[in-house]
């Protein structure tokens, strides 16, 4: 679960992490009104669940509280990487020195969370860590310990050769650590980690994003969900149970188990064609779901051909052939559909789709084949 920075700084604000205090407008006036009260200049950034908004102009250095209106009305209803703003932070500005990244991750190959630190901060870390990787420090963390002081001191050395400003920073790593484990986060990143001209170190930027499976035990932090914030289609999905993700192609794609799923998406990709979603029905699929799913891929514009695949085990094909009919029948689909099915019970689904009209195959190369010769045609 993605979050916003103004909750990220307010949660990381709880580790002790020092932030610049502002206020969240979703007017041109609230943004005035805040920026009023902080009396002097503000900076006025886009809330978006999306990185580079200073280079696509989400944040914005005001003099005066109607240089902060003005950026304000510009940024609300802004479009940055296909997300509309609706609210943007007003926080002090600080005059920078320098800018650096500290960031948690989880490195799945090292199996364990690796602390990030970087002397080119501010800028896209993506593009630091592609073209020059050498300037990235990685810290593995053995989650039993914890980040160990002498680690926290090694990171703030890489930042920075000031004693005071190395120990504020290792500081830092420290409580990101920290709040990165207890908040069940997959990512907690600063960037920019600034100095000021007077040397203070200070965080600018804050980004969290939540392990799903973390939040059923910490219903405190599942509620600062922005459900505006999302794509309709993946939260349909979820409110289903459905692992969904959408993605820009025409196949839609609907598969039962993720390992087959993203098996599915190669092939696509193999015969020539791009999948339009990513689509797990789950393992005990029952009609209702395939209903739900049929409506979620349906409603994508971009959808030119359906593909079914299916592998029966405790899925039973019978199952998703009743609701594939059940779906065709509350909607009519204005895309072909092509179902491959096979396992538990196969003969039964095959009879009931010919009966209704469809036809099902059990090869799946044939089937992604004509999915993606629909698509194109
Ligand atoms: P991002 O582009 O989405 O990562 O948004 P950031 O919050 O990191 O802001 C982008 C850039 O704006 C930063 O790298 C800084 O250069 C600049 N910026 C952010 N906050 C301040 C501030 O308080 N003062 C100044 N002078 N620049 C800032
Ligand atoms: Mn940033």
């Amino acid at each position: 679960m993605n979050l916003h920075e103004y909750q990220a700084r307010e949660l990381l604000q709880r580790f002790g992490i020092p932030f610049p205090h502002g206020g969240v407008a979703g007017t041109a006036e609230e943004a005035r009104a805040i920026a009023e009260r902080l009396a002097g200049p503000v900076m006025v950034k886009a809330q978006v669940h999306s990185g580079g908004r200073g280079k696509a102009g989400g944040v914005k250095l005001a003099r005066n509280p109607t240089e902060a209106a003005a950026h304000a009305t510009r940024i609300l209803g802004m479009t940055i990487h296909d997300l509309t703003v609706q609210k943007v932070l007003v926080v002090p500005a600080a005059e920078i020195a320098s800018e650096s990244y500290l960031g948690v991750i989880v490195d799945r190959a090292a199996q364990r969370p690796v602390v990030m630190g970087s002397a080119a901060g501010g800028v896209d870390i993506e593009e630091v860590a592609a073209r020059t990787p050498e300037r990235i420090q990685r810290v593995p963390v053995d989650p039993r310990y914890g980040l160990l002081p002498h680690q926290a001191t090694a990171l703030g050395f890489g930042l920075y050769r000031d004693l005071a400003q190395v120990r504020a920073a290792a500081d830092i790593a420290e409580k990101l650590y920290a709040a990165f484990y207890a908040l069940g986060a997959s990512l907690a990143e600063i960037n920019p980690l600034a100095t000021t001209p007077e040397g203070q170190v200070i965080a600018l930027d804050a980004k969290l994003v939540i392990d799903d499976n973390e939040l059923a035990r910490r219903p405190e932090i599942a509620a600062l969900r922005d459900l505006s914030a999302e794509a309709p289609s993946e939260r349909q999905a979820r409110d289903h149970g459905l692992s969904f993700i959408k993605l820009q192609g025409s196949v839609g794609c609907c598969v039962n188990g993720a390992g087959l799923a993203m098996a599915t998406m190669d092939l696509v990709k193999l015969y020539g064609g791009e999948p339009a979603n990513f689509l797990d029905i789950g393992g005990s699929s029952n009609p209702q779901k395939v209903v739900a799913a049929l409506q979620i891929i349906t409603s994508d514009p971009g959808v030119r051909s359906i593909l079914f695949n299916i592998f029966g085990g405790i899925t039973r094909c019978d199952d998703v052939a009743n609701g594939i009919v059940q779906a065709t029948r509350q909607f009519p689909l204005k895309v072909p559909l092509v179902i491959r099915l096979t396992g538990t019970n196969e003969a039964e689904a095959i009879a009931i789709l010919t009966n209704a009209g469809f036809s099902g195959l059990t090869d799946m190369d044939d089937a992604v084949r004509r999915a993606v010769a629909l698509a194109q045609a």
